[in-house]
């Protein structure tokens, strides 16, 4: 029986790409695919030769001999069809490939895993915030098992190479003419074995632990910040390098301020008398008093900017201004001497002529005329 060319069947020229190759399978074989085709033989008999062109062309060692010798190189010990799964598997070796497992000669390394970053949340004051600040922070995670060293295995013994993977970690497994690559089932990937597990952390290499660790923060943190301390995570697997722990910022509410940006907001009232005549006012900032100038006739609502006085910037440094938002009281538990002096301040007011004296109200006025 002649067999048609792998190339051919999937549509490709022989300088070909890895990738290419990858690409023309995934859509032939999605297009061939019986589960797509029921009761049709043809599409069924294409989807075998997809199958088949890709697992050769995949493998480079097996391509390079189909290249030199065509199909008589290539069918050494294939023992025909016996059937297919479903999708998963026959897209089973791109996954595998994306997860780089790739052979190669050596111990497979693909059984290292990095261990898990953890979060650690921290609250701090603004003023902390503010100037910078190191706490110490105490959390529990895993730590490599002092007994054992890690390795899991009692004192005196050790771990043995498992007899199914040969301490590779990972088994190939036979699916009709796939041959997936698998995490070895007797060791887990480990590629040892523990006889004797250690009496302190039971044959894991870990035990948990409470730690404690002084941590730097930076000035001018905000919310949510996170400040990484590289390596100091849960450990790795068989091996593998540590996580992270990330230090989140959260922000206590203060009293008086409301950080925006690198910007600090405030509220200060504003006597009557003051806002009227102007003069000057005491601002509290984060490091210390600020002495302020009012200017005669301000308005309830104005924001003077105090340049300088907000946060610093924790990326590039620059700082920030302190706003203060002006709000003029209206005088409360007044006596009766003091309501007639008022009375008596009104009628004044008037004797100068309607709105003289009412920026607002005269401006609003105006447009309440202009509208009707
Ligand atoms: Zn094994
Ligand atoms: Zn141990």
């Amino acid at each position: 029986m002649s067999k048609r060319d792998y190339y051919e069947i999937l549509g490709l020229a022989r300088d070909a790409s890895e990738d290419e190759i990858k690409k023309a399978y995934r859509k032939l074989a999605m297009k061939h695919h019986p589960d797509r085709n029921p009761d049709d033989p043809q599409a069924e008999e294409a989807f075998k030769d997809v199958k088949e062109a890709y697992e050769v062309l995949s493998d480079a060692s097996r391509r390079a001999t189909y290249d030199q010798f065509g199909h008589s190189g290539s069918e050494t010990g294939a023992g025909g069809f016996s059937g297919f799964g479903g999708f998963s598997e026959a897209f089973g070796d791109i996954f595998s490939d994306l997860f780089g497992t790739g052979g190669g000669g050596g111990r497979n390394r693909s059984n290292l895993y990095r261990g898990a970053d953890i979060r650690f949340g921290i609250e701090l004051t603004l003023e902390e915030a503010a100037s910078g600040i190191e706490r110490t922070i105490k959390f529990s995670s895993h730590k490599v098992c002092e007994t054992c060293k890690g390795n899991g295995a009692k004192p005196g013994s050790r771990p043995v190479t498992c007899s199914t993977c040969g301490g590779i970690g990972q088994v190939r497994m036979q699916h009709g003419i796939f041959s997936m690559q698998q995490t070895c089932p007797n060791c887990q990937g480990s590629g040892q074995k523990i006889e004797q597990p250690c009496p302190e952390c039971h044959g894991q290499g870990h035990v948990k632990a409470n730690r404690t660790l002084a941590v730097k923060i930076p000035a001018g943190v905000d919310n949510g910040d996170r400040i990484r301390l590289s390596g100091e995570g849960e450990p790795g697997i068989n091996g593998g390098p540590a996580g992270d722990l990330y230090v989140v910022v959260e922000l206590k509410q203060h009293p008086v301020f409301v950080r925006e940006g690198d910007d600090l907001h405030c509220e200060l009232p504003l006597s009557f008398t003051v806002a009227v005549l102007g003069g000057e006012i005491e601002v509290p900032g984060l490091n210390g008093r600020h002495r302020l100038k009012v200017p005669p006739e301000t308005q309830t609502g104005r924001t003077l900017r105090l340049s300088g006085k907000g946060m610093r910037n924790v990326r590039s440094g620059s700082v920030g201004d302190l706003l203060v938002h002006l709000v003029v009281e209206t005088p409360v538990n007044l006596n009766e001497k003091q309501k007639k002096l008022l009375r008596e301040f009104e009628a004044s007011l008037f004797e100068d002529g309607e709105d003289r004296h009412s920026p607002r109200t005269k401006s609003w006025k105006d447009k309440v005329r202009s509208f009707f």
